[in-house]
């Protein structure tokens, strides 16, 4: 990222109109991308404290997945910072640096997916804790056998609301955030591996004459219900008018988001 002119490089091969023209301060995507990964490997010293694991104790699950929830949006905000410097180092010097931007997009998005995998286990262990615990106060109620509207009773009715008021809060809270966390870091790994594309790279080319200019074409009703079903989209190359079918989630002219 380090560069020694002042100026933003011109970059010959992309056309004059494409270079950057305006001046940006030469540290400012260094910086960000130092604040992110600090950020980051701020987090994972954090995460250090989780260790020993004790995968096999829910308890220790719980809380784990509870911590790492909580701090979920310091990786979200230093993957932000880190992209965010790429891409202005690219912006400035008119260059890729695809490996930076990749592997940056490419942790992005295992964390987000590791995090919304989370959370269905923290659900699931969380509810399995629940039910053990109210158990745990119900038969001790029955041992005891209060009188009913007595003190002990009113005590045990507290004690059962307190804790299934805990685990809503929880729940709402930390999943929220899992989900949300999460679901922030994917789109951020996809947009980051998605910048390191050259778009001719990764889209179709034309069957006939090996341009990359394809559209989508205007579909008929068969080629609309084929494509809503099967994702087989009916493209058209803007050189030679040539139709031809291929396989794409989105309607791109490519086959999945990047
Ligand atoms: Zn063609």
């Amino acid at each position: 990222m380090e560069n020694e002119t002042v100026q933003p490089k011109v970059n010959p091969s992309v056309p004059l109109e494409e270079n950057v023209t305006f001046v940006l301060p030469r540290p400012l995507p260094t910086a960000l991308f130092c604040v992110g990964l600090a950020l980051f490997l701020g987090f994972l010293s954090d995460c250090s404290s989780l260790l020993p694991l004790n995968v096999a104790n829910i308890i220790w699950q719980i809380n784990s997945l509870e911590r790492v929830f909580n701090e979920a949006s310091i990786p979200m905000l230093s993957f932000i910072l880190m992209l965010s410097g790429v891409w202005l180092n690219n912006a400035v010097n008119g260059t890729k640096n695809k490996i930076l931007g990749w592997i940056c997009g490419l942790i992005s998005l295992v964390i987000g997916v590791s995090l919304l995998l989370a959370v269905p286990l923290y659900l699931k262990n969380i509810n399995f804790a629940y039910r053990i615990k109210s158990e745990e106060i119900l038969n001790q109620r029955k041992i005891d056998k209060p009188a009913p509207r007595s003190e002990l009773a009113e005590k045990y009715d507290a004690s059962l609301k307190e804790l299934s008021d805990t685990v809503y809060r929880n729940v709402l809270r930390f999943g929220t955030n899992g989900v949300v966390m999460g679901g922030a870091l994917v789109l951020l790994g996809i947009f980051g591996i998605r910048q390191t594309r050259d778009r001719a790279d990764v889209g179709f080319t034309c069957v006939t004459c090996g341009s990359s200019k394809v559209r989508l074409s205007q579909m008929n009703a068969n080629e609309q219900s084929l494509a809503t079903f099967t994702r087989i989209h009916t493209f058209r190359c803007e050189d030679c008018s040539r139709r031809f079918r291929k396989f794409s989630i989105t309607g791109k002219p490519f086959p999945f988001f990047f």
